[in-house]
């Protein structure tokens, strides 16, 4: 019997699969990267909120805190050239319905070694202080997602992986040995199979759509459908980055690829949701609207006044995916799902950015087990 047209096939040219596909080039013959939109990145890896975590966001979740504390170094290392750190970054903690008190934030950030100190008078005065009890100054960054993608072009090209634009993955069967995937090119609607040994299923929002046009079991996950607003932030406010913690809270974050500001708000970011686990599904649900931007700028006005400034430029629309765990606590773990289904189809995905380095760090101790090659 013959060898498959492909060692890998990888479903899904965001951040994930295309560091996925360029890793797996290191040590495979042919892989092969499918991408349903024109260009990489331009879903969830796009319309995120470009923070390269440092650990603060998670004092729920341990673990989180310290893979983020470790993975920082290494993401900024590797993307230096898609680094932003050119404005201040602070964490307030809100007076009332914070899951944490500023001195319990404060030994948090110590016990992670993530460094923090408290903010220039100037700047805790742009607080309301009868809802923000402390204001912190941190070590965070932002990324800009387009120059992140012309890396990953680089980086895919100097792997001699092969990519597939507008072209979407459809299905994926057994094939004897192998794997079939069944891919429809957008700009002709023509449709082939082809074979890999194994196919990696890197979708985010579209896991589930693959499994079921599949007919395989769907993941355990919720859907969000999420809105953060684009806005042109105060004078104030446009050399920094602003998150309020632990609960109802907001952020507002440089978005570099804009040359603007994310303002996402724990309350009405997430349009609606969906959730596996209770039968839920995205089909016909449809596009969320409208903008909730007006509702986000009133409620963050509160802690913060000068936000009442800020210009509404657009919204960025994005379906987020969670796992189980991330609900309980917060947590931002990977989901590397080997065998799912059918023998040599994995299902990846990472709540964040910088978790890729764990899951290629999967695919090494596969590949040290004998198990992958
Ligand atoms: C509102 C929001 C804010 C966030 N903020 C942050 C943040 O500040 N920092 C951070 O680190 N992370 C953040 N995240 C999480 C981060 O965006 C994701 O962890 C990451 O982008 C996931 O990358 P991905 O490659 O798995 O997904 P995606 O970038 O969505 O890539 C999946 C790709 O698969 C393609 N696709 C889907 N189905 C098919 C198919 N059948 N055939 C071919 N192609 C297909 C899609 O077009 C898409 O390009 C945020 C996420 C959201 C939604």
């Amino acid at each position: 019997m013959g060898g498959p047209d492909y060692s890998s096939i990888v479903v899904g040219g965001g951040f994930f699969g295309a560091s996925l596909a360029a890793h797996l080039a290191g040590f495979q013959e042919r892989v092969l990267l499918v991408e349903r939109e024109p260009a990489l990145l331009q879903r969830a890896s796009y319309s995120n909120q470009a923070r390269v975590h440092n650990g603060y966001h998670y004092p729920r979740s341990l673990l989180t805190a310290l893979r983020s504390r470790m993975n920082f170094d290494r993401f900024v290392d590797t993307y230096r050239s898609a680094i932003v750190n050119d404005f201040a970054k602070y964490y307030a903690v809100g007076r009332v319905f914070s899951s944490v008190t500023a001195a319990q934030f404060k030994a948090f950030c110590e016990r992670i070694g993530a460094p923090l100190k408290p903010a220039p008078g100037a700047v805790g005065r742009l607080f309301n202080p009868d809802l923000i009890e402390a204001v912190f100054e941190v070590r965070e960054y932002a990324f800009d997602s387009s120059i992140l993608r012309q890396e990953m072009d680089r980086q895919l090209d100097r792997a001699r992986v092969e990519v597939r634009l507008q072209c979407e993955a459809r299905k994926v069967r057994s094939a004897g040995q192998h794997l079939a995937v069944t891919l429809r090119r957008s700009t002709t609607g023509s449709e082939d199979e082809l074979t890999a040994g194994r196919v990696f299923n890197c979708t985010y929002s579209g896991i589930n759509e693959l499994l079921r046009a599949s007919e395989l079991p769907p993941l355990s996950l919720k859907f969000e459908a999420t809105e953060m607003a684009l806005v042109h932030p105060p004078k104030e406010l446009e050399q920094a980055g602003i998150t309020v913690m632990c609960g109802p809270f907001f952020s507002v974050m440089p978005f570099p690829t804009r040359k603007a500001h994310t303002l996402s708000h724990v309350r009405y970011t997430p349009h609606f949701s969906w959730d596996v686990r209770a039968g839920g599904d995205p089909v016909g649900k449809g596009p969320p609207g409208p903008s909730r931007f007006l509702h986000m700028v009133k409620d963050a006005s509160r802690y913060l006044p000068c936000l009442s400034g800020s210009r509404y430029v657009d919204s960025l629309w994005e379906t987020k995916t969670i796992l189980p765990a991330s609900e309980a606590d917060d947590s931002r773990p990977i989901l590397f799902k080997a065998h799912h289904g059918l023998k040599n189809l994995f299902c990846v995905m990472g709540g964040k950015i910088d978790n890729v380095f764990d899951v290629l760090q999967e695919i090494d101790e596969m590949r040290a087990r004998g198990e992958l090659s």
